[in-house]
């Protein structure tokens, strides 16, 4: 960055060469700790598993969540290894240097959460033997215990045995410089995908634009909103159940408000609960006792009712806009919660003028977001004559069903704007679960059958050829469609390169790769403005 500021100062170069002089991934380096670079020359790695999340960490092993909450609390610097990790798990991974995991890919849980805060995160080392139980594992014929020392890189995926000291990430004024120049020349908006505040704000220094992704699933994990969604879970009416989404509705409002103010009026695009319910119920004999104690039922009806909601990997049944199909109140509460967070938050910042919009997940048929469609817009339009306000709102879906991009046309009919959600979308289209992929595709690439993760790098052949359809179907139908991507490739350089050429208004990544996607996408108009000429 200095010799391209530099060469632009000594009028060697123009702003544009020295932007196209600078690998976006390499940005990595300077926005997390790295290892020092002389300490790494003298160990080898002993294991090597995929790159999820850039950084480097070293700390001791710890098996569980709690345990990384507990130990960091007594300062201790903790890396935490998990078979894989799921939502329960998000404090330890915050409270965590670092996170380590046998299975998962590039898009499993613990590769998306630890890139959305920043962590650094090597998944799918299958060469780990795992005994969580005894809170030990092997690795290259050594065993390891809970409090040794390991360290992991997050950009190259080697783990190693031991200490390798770190260094802090240092962003220089030059940094600054050549994204302000980024900026003067991209066309795509460069969004984030945010679901805390933190992350927000973090993304809003970084230069997001705007949330492109709020996963409203992450909001309710926290201790007071667990147990009332475990109470919708488990009610036997519609009653019940309404009983229990009143008590998440002011906090999911109070959620909603923190993210409008933490983008201080830039658009915020809120999807709707996603994931199966059983992500939502213990897993712990105590927790399921408590719950059942809580509902007034038995261990047995708790435990059949945790078995009828369980979804096999790669859990494609009763989740996205099916959940708001069968329980519509759901969709009711989400909707309330972001209308009345946006009249509330416009009425503090009338010049912020936020515009809702709102997502609705995992759509294949037109009908069926039609139906969703119209719940929300009853409880919004409602919400609004209620409060004699003006709010305007946006509803729109995620293009991640092959049958979704196959249709663009006719959801473009009820969709105000498509947010390609590459992640299922890549899944879907390969016939391959995101979550354990990385099991076979080394053979893959050592037989020369594909040459890169496509949950990683889009495959631009199967899948870009669906983006192209459906933008063109979206835009036939809808001239002023809005058209993003919010899948992990929204922060991928080739991607967003691609994302540029098909067309697209945004892309939205992680917060610690928006500055990656702004040079990427910087790079793309310029090249292409270059071949024009
Ligand atoms: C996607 O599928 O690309 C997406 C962004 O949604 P999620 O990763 O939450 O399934
Ligand atoms: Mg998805």
């Amino acid at each position: 960055m200095k010799i391209a500021c530099d060469l632009v100062d000594d009028g060697i170069r123009t702003e544009q060469e020295a932007v196209l002089m600078i690998e976006p991934r390499n940005l990595d380096t300077l926005l997390h700790p790295q290892f020092d670079r002389n300490e790494l020359k003298k160990i080898q790695p002993i294991g090597k598993g995929l790159g999820a999340s850039p950084g480097a960490a070293c700390g001791k092993i710890v098996f569980t969540a709690d345990d990384a909450v507990q130990w960091a609390a007594n300062g201790e610097k903790v890396v935490l290894v998990r078979l894989e990790t799921s939502p329960e798990d998000i404090t330890g991974m915050k409270s965590a240097e670092g996170i380590l995991t046998v299975r998962g890919g590039m898009t499993s849980h613990a590769a998306v959460v630890a890139r959305g805060m920043g962590e650094c995160c090597v998944s799918g080392c299958g060469d780990i033997i795992m005994d969580e139980e005894n809170k030990k594992f092997t690795l290259a014929g050594k065993e390891f215990h809970e409090g040794d020392y390991i360290s992991i890189d997050g950009t190259t995926g080697n783990i190693y045995d031991g200490i390798i000291p770190t260094v802090d990430a240092t962003i220089s004024g030059e940094f600054e410089r050549v994204m302000s120049w980024a900026d003067k020349y991209r066309r795509l908006k460069v969004c984030t995908n945010a679901d805390t505040p933190t992350d927000a704000k973090k993304a809003y220094e970084l230069g997001a634009e705007g949330i492109g992704l709020c996963r409203t699933e992450h909001m309710f994990f926290d201790p007071d909103r667990i147990s009332a969604i475990r109470a919708m879970i488990c009610a036997d009416t519609q009653e019940q159940r309404q009983a229990a989404l009143s008590i998440l509705e002011p906090m999911q409002q109070g959620d909603f408000e923190e993210l409008y103010e933490a983008m201080q009026g830039r658009s915020v695009n809120i999807r709707f609960l996603d994931p199966p319910l059983h992500e939502f119920v213990p897993t712990e004999e105590e927790d399921i006792a408590e719950l059942a104690k809580t509902q007034g039922k038995t261990v047995e009806e708790i435990k059949n009712i945790i078995a009828s909601l369980h979804e096999f990997n790669p859990m494609l049944g009763h989740r996205g806009c099916r959940l708001a199909v069968t329980y519509p109140e759901i969709a009711r509460m989400q909707t309330a919660a972001v209308i009345k967070a946006a009249i509330s938050v416009n009425k503090k910042h009338p010049d912020w003028n936020i515009v809702p919009e709102i997502m609705i997940p995992l759509v294949g048929e037109i009908k069926e977001l039609a139906f969703v469609k119209n719940i929300v817009k009853q409880t919004a339009d409602s919400i609004i004559a209620e409060n004699n306000s003006n709010l305007s709102y946006k509803v729109g879906t995620m293009i991640e069903i092959p049958r979704a991009a196959l249709t663009a046309d006719q959801i473009a009919k009820e969709a105000e704007f498509f947010s390609f959600g590459t992640n299922d979308l890549t899944q879907m289209t390969f016939g391959f679960s995101r979550d354990d992929a990385g099991k076979f595709l080394k053979s893959y690439y050592d037989n020369k059958i594909y040459e890169y993760d496509p949950f990683a790098k889009l495959d631009q052949i199967g899948v870009g050829k669906l983006i192209e359809m459906a933008t063109k179907l979206g835009k036939q139908t809808r001239p002023d469609i809005i058209l993003g991507i919010c899948g992990e490739h929204g922060g991928d350089p080739s991607s967003v390169e691609f994302c540029h050429k098909v067309g697209l208004t945004y892309v939205s990544c992680s917060p610690f790769r928006v500055p990656i996607a702004r040079l990427a996408a910087a790079q793309a108009a310029i090249k292409e403005n270059m071949q024009g000429n």
